[in-house]
């Protein structure tokens, strides 16, 4: 019997739409590419997204920068973190999080993540008094959001404020309040890889007016912040405006052009994915030895990425499911790896931080399998992968202990 094989490609997104294209065209017939350019009268495209991404998300205030990375970084600055604070955040995330507390000269404090994939509350309080941290910045890694209404009344009791890494989860919401709104600053990226795609980019919200100005003089605004629309009243620049640098990082108008119509195009896409994310998971329920991870009510998520654990499996055994699964086109992503591959570095990776220990997190992460879901696949190119992961799941599962097999390299 000839095996199904899955020919897709997990990296491919869809094309920008007529309408961006259009729209960036005009920005290089007129030639006027730096959101300060503008001719009389005119507003820039960049000034017109982040008007739209705040009336989006329902944030007062909104900066659009170069990247998710610079976002994360400029937050931090902004609101006052120095060289060698410490700053919490998951130890199950992607490296621009701890590199952008490392930017600042600050220090990465991991906390343990749970079997759920989100922060575990109880490590975060034990960390927050241990070290005096202030500061959490909080990644909802592949989108999975944690009872948000718990955290932010632990985090007020810790005197700790919130930073939201929402690269993941732009055009979700936790009880109905999108995510990025319940911490002082909500970032986002809008890298190919993402939900909105520039190419590169990244927004910061927030409601706090000094906190904005500074990431607006931070972002490289020099004296021109009036040019911006949602963005706080001038008195609130006047304060702050002679002891903040300028770190420049900003958004040109090109990528803006690209970026305006899909903002509106969000909901669809986010009904898309779950419609992608729910067939992943009907295809691979029931199978012994992979265990989902289930979706709260209260989180309204995108399903751009789906995980599974494959609890107590060996090395050895998850190398060979990786292996045969790659060899029927299915890429599938490892967080337990001894070295970092492509996107998969792990805390422990990150040598520029203090050594920590966090055997949870380790446990967890050794089981730990990610796959994209670029909106190019079909729901059937969904139930299609479910089967063969299921078939292979089963197959190394539940056989004889293999041979310590070569992981495949996966970019
Ligand atoms: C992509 C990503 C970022 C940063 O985004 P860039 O735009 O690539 O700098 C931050 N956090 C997480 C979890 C990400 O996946």
């Amino acid at each position: 019997m000839t095996q199904e094989r899955f020919t897709g490609s997990f990296t491919q997104q869809e094309p920008i739409p007529e309408a961006g294209i259009e729209a960036a065209l005009a920005v290089l017939r007129h030639g006027r590419l730096h959101r300060y350019n503008t001719a009389p009268g005119e507003v820039a495209e960049t000034a017109l997204l982040e008007e739209e991404f705040a009336a989006l998300t329902g944030a007062k205030y909104c900066l659009a920068v170069a990247s998710g990375g610079y976002a994360l970084g400029c937050a931090l600055r902004a609101v006052g973190v120095k060289p060698s604070d410490p700053v919490l955040t998951n130890a199950f995330t992607l490296a621009p999080v701890p590199g952008a507390i490392a930017s600042v000269g600050a220090q990465p404090i991991f906390v343990d993540v749970t079997e759920d994939l989100v922060l575990d509350f109880a490590d975060l309080a034990a960390k927050a008094k241990a070290t005096g941290a202030r500061v959490l910045m909080l990644s909802h890694m592949r989108g999975h959001l944690c009872d948000m209404e718990a955290l932010v009344a632990l985090c007020d009791d810790l005197g700790v404020q919130i930073i939201e890494d929402c690269a993941h989860t732009m055009g979700a919401a936790w009880k109905g309040v999108a995510s990025g709104r319940q911490g002082v600053v909500g970032c986002y990226s809008m890298q190919t890889y993402k939900h909105v795609n520039a190419g590169e980019g990244g927004f910061l919200i927030s409601d706090d007016a000094e906190v904005m100005a500074r990431a607006v003089i931070l972002s490289g605004s020099y004296m021109l912040y009036g040019a911006h629309r949602a963005a706080p009243p001038k008195e609130v620049f006047e304060r702050v405006k002679f002891d903040t640098p300028n770190v420049s990082g900003r958004m040109d108008n090109l990528r803006a052009a690209i970026l305006r119509p899909q903002l509106a195009l969000l909901p669809e896409r986010v009904a898309r994915w779950e419609a992608l994310y729910r067939a992943l998971e009907a295809g691979l329920r029931g199978i012994p030895g992979l265990r989902l991870v289930e979706r709260p009510e209260e989180e309204t998520f995108v399903g751009s990425s789906f995980q599974f654990l494959l609890p107590g499996w060996s090395a050895a055994r998850v190398g060979a499911f990786l292996s045969r699964t790659l060899a029927r086109g299915v890429e599938l992503k490892w967080f337990g790896a001894d070295q970092p591959v492509a996107f998969t570095s792990r805390y422990d990776h990150w040598r520029y931080a203090a050594a920590q220990s966090l055997p949870q997190t380790d446990r967890i992460l050794a089981g730990l399998v990610d796959m994209r879901v670029p909106l190019t696949f079909s729901v059937e190119d969904c139930a299609q992968i479910a089967r063969i992961i299921r078939a292979e799941a089963l197959a190394v599962g539940q056989g004889p202990e293999p041979e310590a097999a070569e992981l495949p390299v996966i970019q």
